[in-house]
C-alpha cells in the first residue's frame, strides 16, 4: 500500500510543496508513496498554482479522507489540520517544523522536526544527508516553500539553516534570482481582485482554542496595504460574519511583507484583551502592529498569553 504525504488543511505552499518533496524521497529510498494534498487541485491558493506551474511540478492527488491508510505528515501534527479519520489511519511519519501537536500513534514511527523556518529546509537535509538525488523541478517547489514560509527571509521564523538550503536550492532548479521569484509569488498570492471576500479571509485561515475561546486567525500578506483600499469594508463586514459563528475572535492580518508590519483588523466580545495582547488600540476595527509578520510567531503567543492559556 502506497504512503500517502500529506501537508495541512487549508495548504500552502509548503504543504503542497512539502508533500510532493517528502513523497519522492520516499519512493527515491524504497517505499511506495504519493503527493497529497487536502484540496482539489482548481482550490489550491494562487501561490502554489503559481509554484507548481512554475517548475512543472504535478498537482498533488486530492485527499480529505485517510480511513485504513498508511500516511505521512507534512507541515503539521494536529489532529484538527488533518484529514478526516486521521485517527483510523496508520501514520507512518511526520516531517514538520512547528510545535508537536496533538496527535498520537499507536507504533513507533519516523518522526523529524526542527525549529526552522520551513518544512522544505527540514526535507533538504533529510536529501542531502541520505545522498538522495533531488530533481530540478523539486528543488524549485522546494526554495519557493522556503521563500514563502520566511517571507523572503524577512519572518523571525527563518534560521541560517533556511538561508542555506535557499542558496543551494536555488542552484539546483536554476533559479536566477531568489528576488525576482519571491515577487513572482507575492504578486500571485496578493492579487485580491475579483477574489471572493469569504476567499480572502479563508485563504490562510486557522482557528485556536484559547483558553476555552475559539479564536480565528486569517492573514494575507501584501506588496502593500493600497491592494485593499477598495475592499476595507467588505472585509470587516466578512470578517465579522465570521466571528458571528460561534467565535469570541476573528482576526484578519493584512501584512505589508515591504513595510514589514500587519493592519489587523479585530473583532471581539473582548477586544480589550487583543490590545493587549498586542500592545496598542483598536480604532475603527483596525489596529497596525509594526513588525508583526508572521501568525504563528507573533501573533499566536502573545494572544495566548492575554487569553490565560
Ligand atoms: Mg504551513
Ligand atoms: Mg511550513
Ligand atoms: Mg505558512
Amino acid at each position: 500500500m502506497s504512503v500517502h504525504v500529506v501537508g495541512h488543511s487549508n495548504p500552502d505552499t509548503d504543504s503542497v510543496c512539502g508533500a510532493i518533496a517528502y513523497a519522492h524521497y520516499l519512493k527515491a529510498t524504497g517505499t511506495d508513496a504519493v503527493a497529497c494534498a487536502q484540496i482539489a487541485a482548481a482550490d489550491l491558493n494562487p501561490e502554489s498554482k503559481l509554484v507548481l506551474d512554475r517548475f512543472g511540478l504535478a498537482t498533488p492527488q486530492e485527499l480529505t479522507d485517510v480511513d485504513g491508510k498508511d500516511v505521512a505528515l507534512v507541515d503539521f501534527s494536529d489532529i484538527g489540520q488533518a484529514p478526516a479519520n486521521i485517527t483510523k489511519a496508520n501514520v507512518v511519519a511526520i516531517v514538520d517544523h512547528h510545535k508537536i501537536g496533538d496527535l498520537t500513534t499507536n507504533g513507533p514511527i519516523f518522526f523529524y522536526a526542527k525549529p526552522v523556518g520551513c518544512t522544505c529546509t527540514v526535507l533538504f537535509e533529510m536529501y542531502k544527508n541520505n545522498n538522495v538525488d533531488l530533481p530540478k523541478d523539486i528543488a524549485g517547489g522546494m526554495v519557493a516553500a522556503i521563500l514563502s514560509d520566511t517571507v523572503n527571509f524577512k519572518s523571525p521564523t527563518c534560521t541560517d539553516e533556511d538561508k542555506a538550503a535557499v542558496k543551494e536550492l536555488l542552484g539546483i532548479a536554476g533559479v536566477a534570482s531568489q528576488d525576482d521569484l519571491f515577487m513572482d509569488m507575492l504578486k500571485a498570492k496578493s492579487s485580491v481582485d475579483g477574489v471572493p471576500i469569504k476567499d480572502l479571509i479563508f485563504r490562510d485561515y486557522k482557528d485556536f482554542d484559547m483558553n476555552g475561546k475559539k479564536v480565528g486567525i486569517g492573514q494575507i500578506e501584501l506588496a502593500t496595504l493600497d491592494q485593499v483600499a477598495d475592499i476595507r469594508a467588505d472585509l470587516l463586514k466578512g470578517v465579522e460574519s465570521v466571528k458571528s459563528d460561534g467565535r469570541h475572535s476573528v482576526l484578519f492580518m493584512l501584512t505589508d511583507v515591504v513595510k514589514e508590519g500587519t493592519d489587523l483588523i479585530v473583532v471581539s466580545d473582548e477586544p480589550a484583551i487583543i490590545e493587549q495582547a498586542f500592545g496598542g488600540k483598536i480604532a475603527d476595527n483596525v489596529m497596525w502592529v509594526d513588525g508583526m509578520m508572521s501568525r504563528k510567531k507573533q501573533a499566536v503567543p502573545p494572544l495566548q498569553k492575554a487569553f490565560g492559556c
